[in-house]
């Protein structure tokens, strides 16, 4: 169904004003994780002066470390929709498990798949049940084969609204936290319809690589952006290391607008 010889026209999503596909660059930006009230609405309002149209927060976190932070969970999905409310921005936010599928599609508008259950193949199956746009990341370890097919388990459902996202996968490079193959963005948008998101975030794991990593994938055709945006990242609960501030967030949208111009992508 993902296939590009199926459909070849390119698949949108549109929800609220975030636009993926089809010649539009979504970006969605905003926290790792939603850590309180305070922190969510400053960061859904800075991100949206700057230019974002959808917020990333997460309430439920896949953590590396058991003892580390694991989220707000219901509470922190109810002030992603008060940030929504108030900035009308599209809210992204994880689902780890098909049972919190309803719980977390009741608040969200796009449902994230974290890169860590990419081949948990219940919850794929859940979400393609529901009929809200899923961002599918990229498993660390995944070949491109194995995305895809994933992204099939989600379709075969009857929905149709993926995102592929390329967050980094794991090589022999230690310098950065992940590296970040940018040749996905023209080699997926060959073999699929499906809306390609970079997240350089991730991706480098290093919050100065993260603003040239953004302007080099709206360069090579990006459809969408997810990038962490935290109003104090060095007190950031999670991912600090690699979220902008505002301030850097806002020059970011600038530079990539004029890409993104020159190339007649609308962002
Ligand atoms: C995240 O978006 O904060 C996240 C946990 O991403 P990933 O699943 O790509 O590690
Ligand atoms: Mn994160």
């Amino acid at each position: 169904i993902a296939s590009s010889e199926t459909k070849p026209e390119p698949t949108v999503i549109r929800v609220r004003d975030l636009v993926m596909g089809g010649g539009n660059v979504g970006v969605i930006a905003g926290p790792c994780s939603v850590e309180s009230e305070e922190q969510i609405m400053e960061s859904a309002r800075k991100v949206k002066a700057a230019g974002a149209t959808g917020l990333r927060g997460g309430a439920f976190k896949p953590r590396t470390s058991p003892y580390a932070f694991q989220g707000m969970k219901e509470d922190g999905l109810k002030l992603l929709a008060a940030a929504r409310d108030e900035t009308g921005l599209a809210v992204v936010t994880e689902v780890m498990t098909p049972h919190h599928v309803e719980l977390v599609a009741k608040y969200t508008d796009v449902l994230q798949i974290g890169a860590r259950n990419m081949q948990n193949y219940h919850l794929l199956q859940a979400v393609g049940e529901i009929r809200k746009p899923v961002l599918l990341k990229r498993g660390a370890s995944a070949t491109m084969d194995e995305f895809l097919l994933a992204a099939e388990y989600i379709l075969d459902q009857g929905n149709q609204e993926v995102a592929l996202c390329e967050r980094g996968i794991r090589s022999f490079e230690a310098h950065t936290r992940f590296t970040l193959p940018l040749a996905t963005v023209p080699y997926l948008r060959q073999r699929t319809h499906l809306p390609v998101v970079i997240d350089p975030s991730h991706g480098t794991g290093i919050a100065s690589l993260v603003p040239p990593m953004c302007t080099a994938a709206v360069a090579a055709g990006a459809d969408g952006l997810i990038i962490e945006v935290h109003p104090d990242p060095k007190n950031a609960m999670s991912d600090g290391a690699q979220s902008l501030t505002p301030e850097a967030f806002e020059k970011v949208m600038l530079r990539c607008r004029k890409v993104a111009d020159a190339l007649d992508y609308k962002m």
